[in-house]
C-alpha cells in the first residue's frame, strides 16, 4: 500500500484544480484495503475515494484521506451461448476496457466510448451516453464496506440503478469500495445506432460493424466535448431534469421549441442544456470559470479559477433556469 502526504490533486481532478490532500492511499489488493478498514492501518479521516476525478469538483483542500483504488485486470470469466461475462478492476482507464471488449468482437459497451473515468465509478454513476447506460451489461459489482472490511457482491437489481445514479450515491453513499465489476457482454452483437447521427457516422466509417461504431462515437465526443486535458472540466455538470406532464405542457405553450422526452418514470425529460443555454449563458465567463462555448452544460475551468469560483457559477446557473422555467436543476458533479 502506497502513502503519501501533502499531495497536489492537479493531475487528480479533470477541472485541473489545484488543492492539496492531507493524506492519500493508493490501494492494490483486496487485503489491503479490507486491513485498512478493519482499522488495521489507521488514517486520517473524512476518507474520499477518488477515480479518474472526472465528476468531482474540489472547493479547497481535502483535510482527510483520499483513497485510490487500483485493482487491476481484464478476465474473460465464461461464455454462456452467445454472452461472453467479462469483469474488470476497479483501476482499469474505463475506455481502455470498452477498447479491450470491442477489438476482441464483444458488444455492450462501445456506445460508451471514451467516457473518462475508471471502472469502479461506472457502476457508481450508471454512466450512460449514445442511447446506452452500463446497467444494462453490469451482472454484479464487488464491493468492500467502508466501515467493517467486510465484502459483499451487489447483483444488478440490488445496486439500485438510476438516470446517472445508484444505490452507492444514494443510501450507501461513501461506505462502499467498488473493487470489480462484472458485465455481460455479446459475442453477436446487436448495434445500437438509434441515438442522434451515429448512422450516418458508420456510414461514413465504411458501414455498421463493432469497431466503426466505437471510431464513430469517439469522434463525434471528440468534436463536441472539450477535453480536460486541455481545458478543465467534468462534462455535463447537471442532470437532465424529469418534470411532470403537466409542468412540460405549460412550457411547451410557453416555449414551442423546448425539447420533450418521455421518461421511462412517467414524467418528461427537458434538455438542461438548452433551457441553460436559452439563460443566456452559453460561451460566457464569471472569472476564471465559465460556460463551454458549444455545450452549455458543460461547465470549464479557462485558467486559474477556484472550485468555489465553478461553484458559484453553477449556482447562478441553476438561478436563472429555476427564474425562467420554474424548474430545479440537480447537479451530476460531486462536489466535495
Ligand atoms: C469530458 C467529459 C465527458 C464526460 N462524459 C460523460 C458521459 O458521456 N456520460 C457519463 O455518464 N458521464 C460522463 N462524464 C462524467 C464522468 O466521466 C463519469 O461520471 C465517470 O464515471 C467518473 O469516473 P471517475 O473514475 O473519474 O470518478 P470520480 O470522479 O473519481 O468519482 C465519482 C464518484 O464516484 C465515487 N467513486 C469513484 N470510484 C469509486 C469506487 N471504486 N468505489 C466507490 N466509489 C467510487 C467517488 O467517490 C465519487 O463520488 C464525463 C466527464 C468528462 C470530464
Amino acid at each position: 500500500m502506497l502513502i503519501n502526504k501533502n499531495i497536489s490533486l492537479k493531475h487528480f481532478n479533470t477541472f485541473g484544480l489545484d488543492y492539496k490532500a492531507e493524506c492519500m492511499v493508493r490501494v492494490r489488493t483486496k487485503k489491503e484495503a479490507v486491513a485498512l478498514f478493519k482499522g488495521e492501518i489507521s488514517f486520517k479521516k473524512p476518507l474520499l475515494i477518488l477515480g479518474g476525478g472526472s465528476n468531482i469538483l474540489f472547493t479547497g483542500d481535502f483535510k482527510g484521506t483520499i483513497l485510490l483504488p487500483d485493482f487491476k485486470g481484464i478476465r474473460i470469466e465464461k461464455k454462456e451461448g452467445r454472452s461472453v461475462i467479462v469483469s474488470a478492476g476497479a483501476g482499469i482507464v474505463w475506455d481502455k476496457l470498452v477498447e479491450w471488449t470491442t477489438e476482441r468482437g464483444l458488444g455492450g459497451l462501445e456506445n460508451l466510448s471514451l467516457i473518462p473515468g475508471k471502472v469502479g465509478a461506472v457502476p457508481v454513476q450508471n454512466i450512460g451516453a449514445y442511447g446506452a447506460e452500463v446497467k444494462d451489461t453490469i451482472i454484479k459489482v464487488r464491493a468492500i464496506s467502508v466501515i467493517d472490511g467486510s465484502v459483499r457482491f451487489f447483483n444488478n437489481k440490488e445496486c439500485g440503478f438510476g438516470y446517472r445514479t445508484s444505490i452507492f450515491k444514494g443510501s450507501e453513499k461513501g461506505r462502499y469500495l467498488v473493487t470489480r465489476v462484472w458485465f455481460r457482454l455479446s459475442g453477436e452483437p446487436v448495434l445500437n445506432l438509434n441515438y442522434g447521427s451515429l448512422n450516418e457516422e458508420v456510414a461514413k466509417l465504411g458501414g455498421a460493424t463493432l469497431k466503426n461504431l466505437r471510431k464513430a462515437v469517439i469522434h463525434i465526443r471528440q468534436n463536441k466535448l472539450p477535453d480536460p486535458e486541455v481545458t478543465g472540466n467534468a462534462g455535463s455538470f447537471y442532470k437532465n431534469p424529469v418534470v411532470s406532464p403537466q409542468l412540460a405542457d405549460i412550457l411547451k405553450k410557453r416555449f414551442p421549441q423546448i425539447p420533450c422526452y418521455d421518461d421511462p418514470s412517467g414524467g418528461i425529460k427537458l434538455a438542461a442544456g438548452w433551457m441553460i443555454e436559452h439563460c443566456g449563458w452559453k460561451g460566457r465567463r464569471l472569472g476564471k470559470a465559465g460556460v463551454h462555448e458549444n455545450q452549455a452544460l458543460v461547465l470549464i475551468n479557462t485558467g486559474e479559477a477556484s472550485g468555489k469560483e465553478i461553484l458559484d457559477l453553477s449556482e447562478k446557473i441553476r438561478a436563472s433556469v429555476m427564474e425562467k422555467f420554474g424548474v430545479e436543476l440537480d447537479r451530476e458533479v460531486v462536489v466535495i
